[in-house]
């Protein structure tokens, strides 16, 4: 089912993760093992998050540096298949422009069309480590861009214009917001004329970067509302996990920690009690967001369900 028909049908507020492949060489098991532990709230859908290659620089006995160019997450449609298999949930693979060109992207949106997986969550993918984001040569500078294309193959439109008598595909298509706005952008209000663009291109539903505070989530879907983005919105929570978040979180991804948040995580004394206190904050979170009447709630698992269990067990 397409996430957005889901969402039409649900009288309640949903329950929906993201999660990542495993790292090269791991087993698929691990995933499975964590999913397991979140079938019983039922999920309405599960992302798969996409990872570009990395470059790791290697020093030579010349005293220069080799490039090397590592891929550590492969396999997102592969597992995207198998969770649509193993658990009938419908998986929402995600697309990005960093890394890959246009044919390459056409080619994976083939394939997930021939598996019968009719979502997608198109963005334009993070930066590799300590650089700026370069689209490929023949690739997609902004998730607009890709989102023209995977509108046009669902018009049947593919890139060799000459072909004939070709397919449509059907995808559904999220695409990511920023309550706190996206790190690059100058303002709030040319990141919201950018993501109208998406929602005009054929955008038809959005989630959210995660937010600790919750009337940024709220300010964030007023401000779409009167910008004219009228798609639903689905917010992400993340639960914090480990101290240092404290710092990394606001600095990777320009996303706040309320000081009452702040305060309780200094005051931790162990690992326990920050992941209790993360658990905590989540579950308030998830109460007040529901109370509001939210689509559904998109949990970052990261890998990690132990935390988003015990939110789950306290309001789905
Ligand atoms: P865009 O919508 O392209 O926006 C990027 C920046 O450019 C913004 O500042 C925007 O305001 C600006 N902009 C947009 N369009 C234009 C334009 N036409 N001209 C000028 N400026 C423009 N990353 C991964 O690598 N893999 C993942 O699986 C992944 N999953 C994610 C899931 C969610 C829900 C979220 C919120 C993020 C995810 N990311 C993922 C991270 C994401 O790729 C980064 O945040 C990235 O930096 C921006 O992606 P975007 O799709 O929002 O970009």
């Amino acid at each position: 089912m397409k996430v957005t028909d889901s969402l039409a049908k649900a009288e309640k507020t949903l329950f929906s993760l993201e999660v990542l492949p495993p790292l090269k060489g791991q087993a698929i098991s691990d995933l499975f093992d964590h999913l397991d532990e979140l079938m019983e709230f039922k999920p309405a859908f599960v992302d798969v998050t996409y990872h570009r290659e990395e470059f790791i620089y290697e020093p030579m006995p010349n005293g220069l540096l080799k490039k090397r160019t590592v891929r550590k997450r492969p396999g997102t449609v592969g597992i995207c298949a198998a969770i649509k298999n193993k658990y009938g949930i419908d998986p929402v693979p995600h697309i990005i422009c960093g890394g890959f060109t246009k044919e390459e992207t056409e080619n994976a949106l083939i394939d997930l069309h021939f598996l019968g997986i009719n979502n997608v969550l198109l963005l334009r993918g993070d930066a590799p480590k300590g650089e700026s984001f370069k689209p490929e040569p023949e690739g997609h500078a902004y998730a607009s861009e890709l989102l023209e294309q995977v509108s046009n193959m669902n018009k049947g439109k593919y890139l060799d214009l000459e072909l004939a008598n070709t397919q449509s595909s059907d995808f559904c298509i999220g695409v990511a917001g920023y309550p706190e706005k996206h790190l690059e952008a100058p303002n709030i209000q040319s990141d919201l004329r950018y993501l109208k663009m998406k929602q005009d291109l054929g955008a038809e539903y959005i989630v959210t970067q995660m937010f600790f505070d919750n009337q940024a989530y709220f300010d964030f879907v007023n401000k779409c509302r009167n910008n004219g983005i009228n798609i639903p919105i689905i917010p992400g929570l993340k639960p914090l996990a480990t101290a240092r978040q404290i710092q990394s979180i606001p600095k990777h991804f320009s996303v706040n920690i309320p000081d009452e948040l702040v305060s309780e995580v200094e005051k931790a004394t162990s690992k326990a009690a920050i992941n209790e206190i993360g658990i905590e904050w989540g579950i308030q979170q998830s109460k007040e967001l529901i109370a509001a009447g939210v689509p559904s709630i998109h949990f970052y698992t990261m890998g990690k369900s132990k935390a988003v269990r015990k939110i789950a067990e306290a309001v789905f």
